[in-house]
C-alpha cells in the first residue's frame, strides 16, 4: 500500500463515520503539478479525540494542536483537524488553536499553493485561496497580507524561498518585499529550524537560484552575520557547478567556499548541525586547496584518499575551479590528480602498520611522545612504499632510535 492509498483509506473511514475529510497541503500541490508528493496529509472536521477513537493505532504527538498520526498498513498518515491559529507572540508558534471549518483552515496555511484541498473520492479540488491560479502562474504568494503572515511566523520567509527554489516558482512581488523588510527577524528562529529549510534550498539542483534569493532578500546576511556579502555572492557561481544532488554538508561548504575557514565554521555553528555533519563540513572547508598541490607525497595522498569525505572534497574543489577565472583550465590539476589516483590501482590506503607499539618498545623505543612520532614517521615511510616488510621496518626503526639518541647526547 502506498502513502496515498493509506491516506485514502483513512479518508474513507472518517467519511463513513460522518466526518468531512480531505487531502491537504503539499500533496495536493504536488499532485496538481504532477510531482511525486513526499507525504499525504489529511484534514478533517473530526477532533483529535474522535480520530483516536476511530482508529486502532494512533500517535498523539500533536493532539493538542489538532494533529494525530494514524498508523495503518505500515504507513503513517497525518490527520489534522481543521483549525485556526492565533496569538503568535514568539514569531514562530501560535499561542492557541481553535477548531474550525475547512475554509478557515485553508486561510491559516502559509502559501496559496499550499492551501488547496482535494477530495480523492469525488476527485474534486476545493480551493478557497485561489491556489490553483498561482500553481498555474508558478508563483509563491502568502495567503492574506504577507507582512502579517510573516509576522506570525518568521520561518515562513525561509519556506517561501525553499518552495520557490524546489518548485522553480517566482516569489510574488509583495510577498518578496515583505521578506526583504522582515529578513532581520529570521534571527528569532532557532538554528535547527533554519538549517532544515536551508537544506531544502541548498541540497537540490536549483541551489544557485536559492542562494541568490537568500542573499538578495537579506536573509543570508541575518543568518550568517560574519559572512561578507561579496563572498556569499561569489559562492553562487560555485553552487552552480556542483553536481545535481549533493549532501547538505557539501552544499554548505560550497556556500562558504569563498570565506575564511574560521568564519565559515563559526557560521555553520549557528545551524546546530549534527556531529557528523559538522565533521563533514569542517573537513571540506579546512582542506580546500589541498588537492591542487601537485607536490603532495604519496603518503599524504593515500591518507587524504582514505578520508570518508574525500570525493566530496574533490567535487567541491572541482566546482571551485570551474567557477574560477580559469574555467575549465583550472580543473587541469584535478584531472592530473585523478590520473595519479587511478595509477595507484587498488592499493591498500590504510594498511596495517608493519610494527605496532609493542614491537617498537622491544626495539628500544620509550613510551611517550617519541614513540608516537617514530610510529607516525615509520607509517609514512610504509605508505610511501619505502618500507615493505617488518624486517625493513625494524631496521629503519633502529636507525631512527640511534639518530634520536645521538641528538640527545
Ligand atoms: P513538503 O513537500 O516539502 O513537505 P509541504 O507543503 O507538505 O511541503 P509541510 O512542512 O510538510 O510542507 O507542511 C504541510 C502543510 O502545512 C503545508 O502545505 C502548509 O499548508 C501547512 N504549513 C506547514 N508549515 C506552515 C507554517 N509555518 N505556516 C503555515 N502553514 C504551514
Ligand atoms: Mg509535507
Amino acid at each position: 500500500m502506498t502513502n496515498r492509498q493509506a491516506a485514502i483509506k483513512v479518508i474513507k473511514q472518517l467519511r463513513r463515520s460522518g466526518f468531512q475529510a480531505l487531502m491537504a497541503g503539499g500533496c495536493v500541490r504536488d499532485m496538481l503539478l504532477g510531482r511525486r508528493a513526499k507525504d499525504y496529509d489529511v484534514a478533517t472536521d473530526a477532533q483529535p479525540k474522535d480520530v483516536i477513537r476511530l482508529f486502532k493505532r494512533t500517535l498523539k504527538v500533536g493532539a493538542k494542536f489538532g494533529v494525530v498520526i494514524v498508523l495503518t498498513d505500515d504507513r503513517q498518515v497525518e490527520v489534522a483537524t481543521f483549525r485556526t491559529e492565533t496569538g503568535y507572540a514568539d514569531g514562530r508558534h501560535p499561542g492557541s488553536v481553535e477548531f474550525s471549518g475547512a475554509a478557515e483552515d485553508a486561510s491559516r496555511r502559509d502559501f496559496t499553493i499550499n492551501g488547496i484541498f482535494y477530495d480523492p473520492l469525488q476527485k474534486g479540488v476545493i480551493d478557497y485561496v485561489d491556489g490553483q491560479a498561482d500553481i498555474k502562474a508558478r508563483v509563491v504568494r502568502t495567503i492574506g497580507r504577507p507582512s502579517e503572515r510573516f509576522g506570525e511566523d518568521y520561518l515562513r520567509m525561509l519556506r517561501a524561498v525553499r518552495f520557490s527554489t524546489q518548485l522553480g516558482f517566482e516569489i510574488e512581488p509583495e510577498t518578496w518585499q515583505a521578506i526583504r523588510r522582515n529578513a532581520p527577524n529570521i534571527a528569532r528562529i532557532s538554528g535547527e529550524r533554519i538549517a532544515m529549510e536551508l537544506e531544502g534550498i541548498l541540497a537540490g539542483p536549483n541551489r544557485a537560484a536559492g542562494a541568490s534569493m537568500l542573499i538578495a532578500s537579506g536573509l543570508a546576511e541575518t543568518i550568517f552575520p560574519a559572512l561578507p556579502h561579496g563572498q556569499a555572492q561569489s559562492a553562487v557561481g560555485i553552487l552552480k557547478q556542483l553536481r545535481k544532488k549533493v549532501d547538505f554538508a557539501l552544499a554548505l561548504a560550497g556556500f562558504f567556499a569563498r570565506a575564511e575557514t574560521d568564519i565559515a565554521i563559526q557560521s555553520c555553528d549557528i545551524l546546530k548541525l549534527s556531529r557528523s555533519q559538522n565533521k563533514h563540513i569542517k573537513f571540506l572547508l579546512a582542506n580546500r586547496g589541498r588537492l591542487l598541490d601537485e607536490r603532495m607525497s604519496l603518503a599524504q595522498l593515500k591518507k587524504i584518499l582514505a578520508e570518508p569525505y574525500f570525493w566530496d572534497l574533490y567535487e567541491l574543489q572541482r566546482a571551485i575551479q570551474k567557477a574560477g577565472s580559469d574555467g575549465l583550465k583550472g580543473v587541469a590539476p584535478l584531472m592530473r590528480l585523478r590520473r595519479r589516483i587511478k595509477a595507484l590501482g587498488d592499493v591498500e590506503l590504510q594498511p596495517k602498520s608493519l610494527l605496532d607499539g609493542h614491537d617498537l618498545i622491544r626495539l628500544g623505543a620509550v613510551p611517550g611522545p617519541d614513540l608516537g612520532q617514530l610510529a607516525e614517521e615509520m607509517y609514512i615511510a610504509q605508505l610511501e612504499g619505502t618500507l615493505r616488510t617488518a624486517d625493513q621496518a625494524g631496521q629503519w626503526a633502529r636507525r631512527w632510535l640511534q639518530k634520536r639518541r645521538a641528538v640527545e647526547e
